[in-house]
């Protein structure tokens, strides 16, 4: 198996040298508001292991998704005008809510700066300023740089060329950049490139957890398991999926009390009961 090589958002253009990092965790929402990665008030489930499903049957995915979807309609997701606003978004959208961050991408598009060649020349510094409103932004502000050298040395600079890459090989490519993990890689593969991955955050989880399906603390890449094969699909639905969790959660499946009485997948939560 090829070695994972790492990008780690230097000052300089010089290639880093390979070497393993983890990146924080990041639980955010996407375009929405913000998540921390707490747990629900209500009575916890108890914690036999993380990612063990509670039941042996699956989740009906495809009626969840009709259901919600008869509810809120198509949502148009991601917000962003080109595939790299789309990867910035995803990036900048770590752990604070879609407000702060469409403020950086105003700064960052004042300034001509929406281009990965314009990223990659910036001085940091600048780069520091211009994202401050999206928060931990000295972070932020080398995720991004390390992505657009990643995409330099990798892809000739080119989008185009990296999401010819196949999904598997290009998501494990991903991981391997510094403040890259599985929900914003997920995130840049769906929303800017249209591979067919779904994006699970904390509204997933929690949506899971409350109905049975997963306990909250589930690994990440079993609850996509759960979806990617309980609810195969392509892209598209994969995006409209996800972002309909996400509506579900900042109006209904709320952290401290759900609103499930009013929730267009109460019933399925009742007949769980
Ligand atoms: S019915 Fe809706 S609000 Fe209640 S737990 Fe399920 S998703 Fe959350």
């Amino acid at each position: 198996m090829p070695r994972r090589r790492r990008y780690r958002g230097q000052v300089t253009t010089a290639v880093a040298s390979p070497q393993r990092k983890e990146h924080p965790s990041a639980h955010r929402t996407g375009p929405g508001v913000r998540l921390s990665a707490g747990t629900s008030a209500e009575p916890a489930l108890k914690p036999a292991g993380a990612g063990i499903s509670l039941r042996d049957s699956q989740p009906p995915l495809d009626e969840y998704y009709n259901a919600l979807f008869a509810h809120f309609g198509p949502q148009h997701w991601w917000p962003g005008k080109t595939p790299f606003e789309v990867i910035v978004g995803a990036i900048l959208t770590q752990n604070t809510s879609w407000a702060n961050v469409e403020k950086a991408i105003a700064n960052l598009r004042a300034e001509s700066l929406l281009s990965p060649a314009a990223i990659d020349r910036i001085p940091l510094r600048k780069l520091e300023r211009l994202v401050r409103s999206s928060g931990y932004f000295r972070q932020k502000a080398r995720k991004l740089k390390a992505f657009c050298e990643f995409l330099r040395t990798e892809h000739s600079g080119s989008l185009e060329r990296m999401f010819a890459t196949p999904t598997i090989e290009l998501r494990e490519k991903l991981l391997g950049v510094f403040g890259i993990g599985p929900e914003t890689a997920d995130s840049i593969l769906l929303y800017a490139g249209g591979h067919p991955v779904f994006v699970v955050d904390a509204y997933t989880k929690r949506m899971l957890a409350r109905h049975g399906w997963h306990y909250e603390n589930a690994g990440y890449e079993d609850v996509r398991r759960t979806f990617e094969t309980k609810f195969p699909g392509d892209s598209r639905r994969f995006n409209e999926f996800h972002a309909l969790i996400v509506s579900t959660g900042k109006q209904f499946c709320l952290k401290r009390e759900p609103l499930c009485h009013a929730c267009p997948l109460g019933r399925y939560r009742e007949a769980r009961r």
